[in-house]
């Protein structure tokens, strides 16, 4: 099967059957930015609501540059990996002081911006200036192994430095075939994206509806269920968390986590790792530096952080005199003030319970 056969019906098929997605009514490349990374790790219903509030509120480059980082991450709170939306805030200084605030058209500078990956630039270049540069991300994989017939492990160096050197070809393909003066390469790009995501996905795909059924290698094979072949999964790990909220006058004492790490600078209740057999009582008194201890159970939030599954057990304690908390890097605030704080998304469904 010549692979180059797919380009034109793949186009076809996304002219009928693209969705509606507010950032594909636009090729400001600022835009398709914004959306590229909201989309990583996330799906495309959940970032629609997030990308229309943060294109009011920071609608081009400038107002991005020129952004306070805690209302930047209280805008992302609830979408996860923030060092995402902090490297966004880093290019786009980067943009205004390098580029006099223009985004770069040249995937060499759109590469150089912090947080922008080989996937990422490639998208912007094509979407936005209709460049044939590749895309590989996760469906652009699972077609490209389905349709040519890849039994390889999908992460391998092999297969995916020949999934980019498919991709490349495919897309100035594309282009060549552009005699009506189209957007070929975006839109040969998004509907790779758009076939893995709607038809070609990750189980029972709807090979019946696939306009590329004819030339699929796997599905001639009868081995769509077991491309691409993946890597054996990561052993998760589970780890449990007793925390506090802590009440005082009605005050709530709530801390910030350190500048690095995970969920850098968000807030949350004091809490800490313990292990199977710790009692909370004894872990507020170790850490909290209270006499008497009565605790109220408030809930249990169960979520997961890459390859760990974490059970965070939350218990209230209402103090009759002011806890000396100094060594915790926190403040006391009214329960009100909460809701305007960006909190970790377990630290969030802590504060529904608790006002709820
Ligand atoms: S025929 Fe099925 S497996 Fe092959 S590309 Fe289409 S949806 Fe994917």
């Amino acid at each position: 099967m010549r692979v180059r056969s797919i380009v034109i019906p793949l186009l076809k098929w996304f002219s009928e059957n693209s969705r509606d997605l507010p950032w594909r009514k636009t090729t400001d490349p600022y835009a398709i930015w914004v959306s590229e990374i909201m989309l990583q790790q996330t799906q495309v219903k959940t970032v629609i609501p997030y990308w229309e509030r943060w294109m009011k509120r920071f609608p081009n480059i400038t107002s991005l540059a020129n952004s306070n980082e805690d209302e930047l991450i209280k805008l992302w709170e609830g979408l996860g990996y923030y060092s995402r939306v902090r490297n966004m805030r880093k290019a786009a200084k980067d943009i205004v002081e390098v580029y006099g605030g223009k985004f770069p058209c040249d995937l060499k500078h759109v590469l150089s911006l912090p947080g922008v990956g080989r996937y990422t630039g490639g998208a912007i270049c094509s979407i936005a200036y209709n460049q044939p540069e590749p895309i590989v991300d996760g469906n652009v994989v699972r077609v490209l192994t389905r349709l040519i017939g890849i039994e390889e492990s999908s992460k391998s160096k092999s297969v995916v430095d020949r999934l980019w050197s498919v991709a490349a070809d495919l897309v100035k393909h594309s282009m060549s075939l552009n005699k009506s003066k189209q957007r070929n390469a975006s839109s040969f790009n998004q509907a790779m994206m758009e076939l893995g995501a709607l038809v070609c996905t990750p189980r029972n795909p709807l090979c019946a509806n696939c306009p590329l059924k004819g030339r699929c290698i796997a599905r001639k094979k009868n081995k769509v269920e077991i491309i691409p072949v993946m890597p054996k999964r990561v052993r998760l790990t589970k780890r449990r968390f007793f925390g506090f909220v802590v009440c005082w006058r009605n005050k709530i004492f709530i801390q910030r986590r350190p500048r690095l790490g995970v969920n850098a600078g968000f807030w949350e209740f004091p809490n800490w790792e313990v292990d199977t057999t710790a009692e909370a009582a004894h872990v507020a008194k170790a850490n909290l530096s209270l006499g008497q201890v009565d605790l109220d159970p408030l809930c249990i939030i169960n979520h997961s952080i890459t390859r760990y599954r974490n059970r965070l057990e939350m218990f209230v304690i209402e103090s009759t005199e002011k806890p000396s908390l100094a060594k915790l890097n926190g403040q006391w605030i009214s329960e009100s003030k909460l809701e305007g704080l960006p909190l970790t998304s377990a630290h969030r469904k802590v504060v529904n319970k608790l006002i709820s």
